[in-house]
């Protein structure tokens, strides 16, 4: 279908969506956040702007929501990115297509194996596995190390590979994959355009809604305070996050990316980005947000634990071999890397604890044996 179909299609569904807007699936909204959306997504503009003690409050009622459906327990998510291969070419990011001063690589198979299979973290429970848009990539280096993960591991697996067709999905799946990560990027259309995001927006959240119909667990996300958005703009991601067959969602910081058009831009505002986390949360209890490694690009030192103490409930740590790490560029060489040692001491330092079961258990409905009492405490 073209983009301006399926265009057409999602807004008609959407205006059917309108009128029952506060029959939030599954989620129970904070009452506040609910009343300030009644009244319309723009005047819920007062907590983007909130600074201070009063912004502390209300990241304290983010995190509350998470521990009480989650407990105090933390998911664990090694990533690997066996390529930066990528044919599309969004302005934001430093692997598109057009960034010729990138060294592309694609990892192999075997060392990847070796190092998930025989040396990752003790910690992890889940991996995801990430890449350029590379179906290359996907049916020579993926698919196989999804099916020998599968044989060998109890590794949950994640992957983020973009939009492929159809049937790679279902071979991705075949193989062991169970929860896709697709993010929008950017809610409104027409800056989805100006910043030449995947395809188009009406595509990507038609290929969300496909992932979603076929059994994945589907995770998605935005970018907070790119160049040009406005409070509006910003705000509308929530709208479209809400309307989406997802079970978590991410709100990543804008960094200026090298080579990149808009290596100039200002970094996002690591305030408004928390406080966008914050009302995503209070908006979807139920969901798994994760704390993203650019917090800390955004906001030095403190960017990352914030996060975590703004319901955040998932974290990831990088696992690609540091040959290749480099050139994995989405923003700038200096990637601030999280490693186990940094991610268990930020879980230790806000008091949350690891937790013991896969994402990919949680989501395939077991989450109610493995709460223990003292995660609840
Ligand atoms: N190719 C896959 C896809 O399209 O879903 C995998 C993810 S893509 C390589 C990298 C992700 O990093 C994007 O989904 C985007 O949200 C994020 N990203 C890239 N550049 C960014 C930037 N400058 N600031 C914040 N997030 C950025």
């Amino acid at each position: 279908m073209t983009c301006r179909l399926l265009g057409l299609a999602h807004r008609r569904k959407r205006k059917a969506q309108q009128a029952k807007r506060f029959g939030l699936p599954n989620g129970e909204p904070d009452l506040l956040l609910a009343r300030v959306m009644a009244n319309g997504f723009s005047k819920a503009a007062i907590h983007l702007n909130s600074r201070g003690l009063e912004q502390q409050r209300f990241h304290a009622r983010a995190a509350e929501a998470t521990r009480a459906r989650f407990g105090r327990r933390v998911f664990l998510r090694g990533v690997v990115e066996p390529s930066n291969f990528c044919r599309e070419n969004c302005h934001y990011c430093g692997m598109r297509r057009d960034n010729q001063s990138l060294d592309r690589y694609r990892a192999r198979l075997d060392e990847l194996s070796e190092l998930l299979i025989h040396h990752r973290p003790t910690s992890i429970t889940d991996l995801n596995i990430q890449t350029g848009e590379d179906p290359v990539a996907v049916r020579e280096t993926v698919i196989p190390l999804i099916r020998r993960l599968r044989d060998q591991t109890p590794l949950g697996i994640s992957v983020c590979l973009g939009t492929l067709k159809p049937e790679m999905y279902d071979e991705l799946q075949a193989a062991g994959a169970t929860i896709y990560i697709m993010k929008f990027e950017i809610a409104d259309a027409a800056l989805y355009r100006r910043l030449c995001a995947p395809g188009c927006l009406e595509e990507r959240l038609e290929h969300i809604r496909l992932l979603a119909s076929k059994g994945w667990k589907v995770s998605s996300g935005f970018i907070a305070g790119l160049p040009e958005q406005s409070m509006p703009e910003l705000l509308s991601n929530l709208e479209v996050a809400r309307e989406l067959p997802i079970v978590g969602c991410s709100v990543s910081p804008f960094i200026p990316g090298e080579a990149t058009p808009l290596h100039d831009a200002p970094t996002g505002d690591v305030e408004l980005t928390l406080n966008v986390m914050a009302m995503l949360r209070l908006m979807r209890p139920d969901w798994v947000i994760p704390a993203v490694s650019a917090l800390n690009l955004a906001g030095p030192g403190s960017g990352y634990q914030r996060g975590l103490r703004t319901g955040a409930n998932l974290v990831t740590m990088n696992l690609t071999p540091s040959g290749i790490r480099e050139d994995y560029l989405l923003y700038k060489r200096d990637r601030f890397i999280m490693t186990e040692e940094r991610i268990l001491s930020a879980i230790e330092a806000e008091k949350l604890i690891p937790s013991e079961q896969s994402l990919s258990d949680f989501y395939s409905g077991n989450e109610e044996k493995n709460v223990s009492a003292a995660a609840l405490a």
